[in-house]
């Protein structure tokens, strides 16, 4: 297995302030899989997967990754492996607007201490599979909404991560430029066995995704497995 959550539960806050967001979650993701986590807002789906991506910690359970727990790990340890197993694509795009497109996508090679040629070669790898390798000397500011999407794409998989974690990767676009982004994200799932973890209330979306997975007030209370 993949990736791996047992029994895990999260809470915010303590005492009369403490909101419980995940209540007992256990799930398994396979390699090159892809599963859609919807549900209302509030259900707790940004929570399992800021989780399962280990940019945040469960108050209960543990997250395993290849079948090593994550849960003892120090931050800088869980830092690299985000960097190296990793990608993410959010809803607001948190490109750095003054940078170059190269230099957005480049930057998690940066922080890896891959020196600069080999940056540039994979980071205009990533750029031409979105189809920006036109845009690779502009600002990011400069671009449109559906490009900057495409730009946080590249930056996600240009570390050849193993699993690609989205939260609502279309919420900031119309309808036609998001389709483009979810054809993108699912021919990368498909070419290259990255496996792909969306956060979604677009049933369109989740219906493409091989698992549903529906949360409610941080439960899972259905899964359902596309034919
Ligand atoms: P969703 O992504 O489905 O909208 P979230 O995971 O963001 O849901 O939130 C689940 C619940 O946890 C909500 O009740 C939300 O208000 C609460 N919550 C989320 N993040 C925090 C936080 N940092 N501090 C306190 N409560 C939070
Ligand atoms: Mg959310």
């Amino acid at each position: 297995m993949l990736l791996e959550a047992t029994n895990i539960s999260k809470t915010y806050g303590r005492k009369e302030a403490a909101v419980r967001a995940l209540n007992n979650i256990s799930l398994a993701i396979d390699r090159g899989e892809s599963v859609a986590i919807v549900g209302k807002s509030g259900s707790g789906k940004s929570t399992l997967m800021h989780i399962l991506a280990g940019l945040d910690r469960p108050s209960e359970g543990a997250v395993a990754l290849d079948g090593r727990s994550l849960s003892n790990l120090p931050p800088t340890q869980l830092a690299d492996v985000r960097n190296f197993a990793f990608g993410f694509v959010f809803q607001q795009f948190f490109l750095n607007g003054r940078d170059s497109v190269l230099e957005n996508v480049e930057l998690p090679l940066k922080i890896r201490g891959v020196e600069k040629s080999e940056r540039t070669k994979a980071a205009m790898e990533a750029l031409k599979q979105v189809e920006l390798e036109d845009k690779a000397d502009a600002r990011a500011q400069d671009l449109s909404g559906g490009q900057k999407q495409r730009v946080a794409v590249a930056r996600a998989i240009v570390t050849n991560p193993r699993v690609l974690f989205a939260d609502e990767p279309t919420g900031n676009l119309d309808s036609k430029t998001g389709e483009r982004i979810i054809n993108l994200l699912f021919s990368l799932n498909k070419e290259h066995h990255i496996a792909l973890v969306v956060v979604t209330h677009d049933e369109d979306l989740a219906k493409r995704c091989q698992r549903r997975l529906f949360l409610k007030d941080g439960s899972i209370v259905d899964s359902l497995d596309s034919l």
